[in-house]
């Protein structure tokens, strides 16, 4: 029998109309004769809500009960799809993560997969019931709930379609599918009918938030093909796919933006007594991700160290790096919250000059000041003003005719 797992993001199970709506397309394709496991999101706004009541109490919450209370969101949003099913007449069984057996690691709220155990679905699935998992969650070796980082239900769709060995990964969210840019502030984005996983991670990782990252390295890993598509239209969307030769003659494949991180600046740190390495490795040991990184050089022993991270990890890399400043005798740490980032993407870029010549040139073009400049063999990435952001992803857009 074929098998096919879809997942349904928070908008598209935001109301009881829209969890009704999600059952109706789960009808057609049962209908086929298809297995299914439908991974669900929490119902818009929910984990935000959560996270706010969290915000209300503390601003440094014990991370495990975090875990703990936003995982609820899915368990609300899988039982009333099984609900509706049922009450269609269609067996249906919801699962959370603990009951699916799937295991993570133990750090909380970015927790990553390491097993899914095919055995805890063969009973629904043979009983001809449609399984309803709850993304974003897992369970650790202790048993603890943990969760999978912002977007996870991705992770969580793409991790049991290759545990199952499933015929299709299908993503339904609010918009057609992938497009050159988010088509949420550049109104003349096109959707693309394929695009590689290299380039899909790099446009994650890089903000397009579509598909959460982990999801899509996950999918490479495994050969999993992803269908990005809309849960209130009947096209194709997007399929996310292993590289094809022939995308790579375009240049620039997307463009990304961010605009959820912030800046760190140490002035004066002393030079030649590992500050860097002291800096770095006490974020790595408390898992917080640093993204673009800039270090002039040494001007009378001393240098200026800059750097983004998200802004979730804003208090918690606070707390770790001042006891680090401390011992590098620097106390001017700058915290700027006003920026963001605009990357272009495309595998093409590899066997192309000039590319980020043009990315500078249309921004001084526009009068864009450029903060920061980050680059890999597939993407070039500015930290700008955020107030500059949407104007710089639409004049990229068009400088690099991705209409
Ligand atoms: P879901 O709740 O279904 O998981 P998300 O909000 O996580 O949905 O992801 C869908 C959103 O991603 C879209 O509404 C869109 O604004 C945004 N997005 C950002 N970049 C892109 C892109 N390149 N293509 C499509 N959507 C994008
Ligand atoms: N509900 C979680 C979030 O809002 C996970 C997801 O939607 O994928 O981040
Ligand atoms: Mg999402």
């Amino acid at each position: 029998m074929a098998l096919l797992v879809q997942k349904y993001g928070g908008s598209s199970v935001g109301t009881l109309e829209k969890i009704r709506n999600v059952a109706n397309r789960v009808c057609v394709e049962r209908e086929k004769g298809t297995g299914l496991v439908v991974v669900v999101s929490a119902m818009q706004g929910e984990t935000d809500r959560l996270l706010n009541l969290v915000q209300q109490i503390t601003q440094r919450p014990g991370e495990r009960e975090v875990d703990a209370l936003v995982s609820t969101g899915e368990q609300v949003s899988a039982a009333l799809l099984a609900i509706t099913l049922e009450s269609m007449g269609v067996p249906a069984r919801s699962m959370s993560g603990a009951q699916m057996r799937i295991q993570t690691d133990g750090h909380f709220s970015r927790a990553r997969i390491k097993h899914v155990d095919q055995d805890a679905f063969k009973t629904a699935l043979d009983a001809g019931e449609v399984v309803v998992a709850t993304g974003f969650q897992g369970v650790d070796s202790a048993g603890n709930v943990t969760t999978l980082g912002r977007g996870g239900s991705d992770t969580s769709a793409v991790a049991l379609a290759a545990a199952l060995n499933a015929d299709e990964c299908e993503i339904y969210t609010d918009v057609l599918g992938v497009f050159t840019a988010d088509p949420r502030i550049c109104p003349q984005a096109a959707k693309l009918d394929e695009i590689c996983f290299e380039e899909m991670m790099e446009m994650a990782s890089q903000g397009s938030k579509v598909l959460q990252i982990r999801s899509v390295e996950l999918a490479m890993n495994h050969n999993v093909p992803i269908r990005v598509r809309s849960t209130f239209s009947e096209d194709r969307g997007t399929l996310v796919h292993n590289e094809d030769d022939a995308l790579e003659r375009l240049v620039v494949r997307g463009i990304s933006h961010n605009m959820n991180e912030v800046k760190f600046t140490m002035y004066g740190l002393p030079h030649g007594k590992g500050a860097a390495t002291k800096i770095f490795s006490a974020l790595a040991e408390a898992q917080i991700n640093v993204d673009v990184i800039v270090q002039n050089a040494p001007r009378e022993n001393h240098i200026d160290l800059s750097f983004t991270l998200d802004q979730s990890d804003r208090y918690k890399a606070e707390d770790v790096l001042k006891p680090v400043l401390e011992t590098l005798k620097s106390h001017s740490l700058e915290i700027d919250e006003k920026i963001g980032k605009v990357s272009i993407v495309g595998v093409g870029m590899r066997s192309h000059a000039g590319v980020a010549a043009a990315m500078f040139e249309t921004l001084y073009a526009q009068k864009i000041d450029i903060l920061m400049i980050s680059t890999s063999e597939i993407k070039v990435t500015c930290v700008l003003a955020k107030d500059d952001i949407e104007k710089a992803v639409g004049a990229l857009h068009q400088a690099f005719e991705l209409a």
